[in-house]
C-alpha cells in the first residue's frame, strides 16, 4: 500500500506538507466512514486508498460497512435508479425494508466517532441515531441527484437535513437543502494498480494475454454494461468514424451475471458488435485493475459516451495516462475536460464520430490534449487533493460557525486552538 511520501514526486512537497499541517489539527480526533460495500465500485476503491493515508497521518480513522439482505440491496438499487431520475415504482414495503435494515445496523454498529462520514443513500438513515450523540455528521453523495425522483428524494431529504453538511461531486448535483453543501470531486490514486506507470513490455504482455491485437490504433471505453454508458452509441459512432480512419474498438466491462439489466445490455452489445472484426467486447473480473491500466495505456483514444454520469472516474483514468479523451458533457465530466484543451466534450453519436475521426487522423493534436488532460488531473483529481478537501471539511465540522480556524504548526498545537 502506497505511503504519503511516495506521492511527493507526483504532487510536490508543498502538497505533502499541507496535508501534514491539516492532519495535525485533526490528530487525536476520530473519523468513521460508513458505506455499503467493502469491494467493487468507486466508493470502496477510494476508501480503500484513503483510509490508510488518514491513519498514517494519525487521524483515528475507521471504516464500517452496513449489512443487509438481498431485499435491502434490491431496494437500494431502486433508490439509486430513482435518484438518477428513473421512473421507478417504490412500494411502502420497500421503505419498510430500508428502515428495518438501517435499524438492525444501528443496533449492532458503534457510531462513536468525532466525525461520522456516511457515503451514499444506503446508510443515510443511520443519522436517526444522532440525537443521542454529540458528534458531527456528514453525508457524502457520490451519485447524480440533479433530477431525482420526487417520491424517493422526498423520503431521503429529511434524513439528509439532519446532517451537519452534505457533500456532492459536481455543481449540478446541488439541491435545495436547509444544511450547507460542499462540492468535493472524487479522485484517482496515481499509485494504485489501476493507474500506476507500467513498462511498455508489461503493457504488451497483458495485451497479448488478453488476445488484443495491436495492428491498428485502439479506441477504448471502460464501463459497466449499463444503458446510461451508451455502449450501443459508442459502436454506432465507431462505425461512422471507421469509414475515414483505421482503428479497433474495445468495450471493456465486468461480468453481469448478478445484474439482469447488465446481462441484457451485454447481450445487445455483443449482437451489435457481431460481424465486425474490429470491435472487441471484453468482460473482465472486478479485480482486473492492471489489465484496465494496460488497455488504457495501449489506447490511442479513450471514449466515455455516457448519457448520464456521476463523476466519471474513467475519464480521469484516461487523462492521467496522457490519452486524448472524448466524453459526453454530462455529470462531472465537464469538470475534467475543457473542450479542445484537455479533451473533447460531445453531445451525440455524430459528434463522437466526428471527433474520433479527427483525433485518429491528427495524432499531434490528440497528444497535446492528452498532455493537458494529465496536468489537469494532476492539479485537481488525484487522491492527495481529495484527502486535503476531506481534512478541511472535517476541520470545518469541528469548528461550527468559526470565522477563522488557526492552522498551527504541529509543535505549536498545545497553544493555538481552533475557532
Ligand atoms: N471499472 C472496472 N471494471 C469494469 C468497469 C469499470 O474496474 O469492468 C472501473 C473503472 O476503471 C472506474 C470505475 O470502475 O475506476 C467506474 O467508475 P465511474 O465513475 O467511471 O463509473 P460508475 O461505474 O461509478 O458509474
Amino acid at each position: 500500500m502506497a505511503r504519503l511520501e511516495e506521492y511527493r514526486s507526483i504532487v510536490g512537497g508543498d502538497t505533502i506538507a499541507e496535508l501534514r499541517l491539516l492532519a495535525a489539527q485533526m490528530r487525536g480526533k476520530s473519523v468513521l466512514h460508513v458505506n455499503s460495500t467493502a469491494v467493487g465500485g468507486g466508493v470502496a476503491e477510494i476508501l480503500s486508498r484513503m483510509v490508510p493515508l488518514l491513519q498514517e497521518l494519525e487521524v483515528d480513522t475507521r471504516w464500517e460497512v452496513i449489512k443487509g439482505g438481498e431485499d435491502f440491496y434490491a431496494v437500494c438499487k431502486k433508490f439509486h435508479n430513482a435518484l438518477h431520475g428513473d421512473p421507478v415504482e417504490v412500494l411502502p414495503r420497500d421503505y419498510a425494508v430500508y428502515e428495518d435494515t438501517v435499524d438492525q445496523n444501528l443496533a449492532q454498529m458503534s457510531l462513536d466517532a468525532d466525525t461520522v462520514f456516511i457515503h451514499d443513500p444506503q446508510p443515510a438513515a443511520l443519522v436517526k441515531k444522532r440525537q443521542t450523540m454529540k458528534n458531527r455528521w456528514l453525508w457524502r453523495c457520490h451519485i447524480d441527484i440533479s433530477r431525482p425522483n420526487p417520491q424517493v428524494w422526498g423520503f431521503l431529504k429529511p434524513y439528509v437535513e439532519r446532517y451537519d453538511a452534505c457533500v456532492v461531486s459536481a455543481p449540478p448535483f446541488a439541491q435545495k437543502l436547509s444544511v450547507p453543501q460542499a462540492m468535493i470531486a472524487p479522485s484517482i490514486d496515481p499509485l494504485s494498480d489501476k493507474n500506476r506507470e507500467l513498462e511498455p513490455e508489461e503493457v504488451a504482455a497483458i495485451l497479448a494475454r488478453l488476445d488484443i491485437p495491436t495492428d491498428k490504433p485502439l479506441v477504448t471505453q471502460v464501463s459497466r454494461f449499463d444503458r446510461l454508458k451508451d455502449p450501443l452509441g459508442v459502436i454506432a459512432a465507431f462505425e461512422k468514424a471507421r469509414a475515414y480512419a483505421q482503428a479497433r474498438l474495445i468495450l471493456v466491462g465486468g461480468p453481469a451475471d448478478d445484474d439482469p439489466e447488465g446481462a441484457a445490455v451485454l447481450a445487445e452489445v455483443r449482437e451489435k458488435a457481431a460481424g465486425n472484426p474490429d470491435i472487441m467486447v471484453l468482460c473482465l473480473p472486478p479485480t482486473s485493475h492492471l489489465e484496465i491500466n494496460a488497455i488504457q495505456r495501449a489506447s490511442s483514444v479513450i471514449l466515455q459516451k455516457s448519457l448520464r454520469e456521476g463523476f466519471g472516474l474513467t475519464v480521469s483514468e484516461g487523462l492521467w495516462k496522457g490519452k486524448p479523451v472524448i466524453a459526453s458533457a454530462v455529470g462531472g465530466i465537464p469538470l475534467q475536460i475543457a473542450h479542445k484543451y484537455s479533451g473533447i466534450l460531445v453531445h451525440s453519436v455524430d459528434g463522437t464520430a466526428y471527433w474520433l475521426r479527427q483525433l485518429l487522423n491528427e495524432p499531434a493534436y490528440a497528444k497535446k490534449l492528452g498532455e493537458n488532460g494529465r496536468e489537469h488531473v494532476r492539479q485537481n483529481f488525484l487522491l492527495t487533493r481529495h484527502l486535503r478537501d476531506y481534512l478541511l471539511l472535517f476541520l470545518l465540522a469541528e469548528h461550527p460557525g468559526a470565522e477563522f480556524i488557526h492552522l498551527a504548526r504541529p509543535e505549536a498545537l498545545g497553544r493555538a486552538g481552533g475557532g
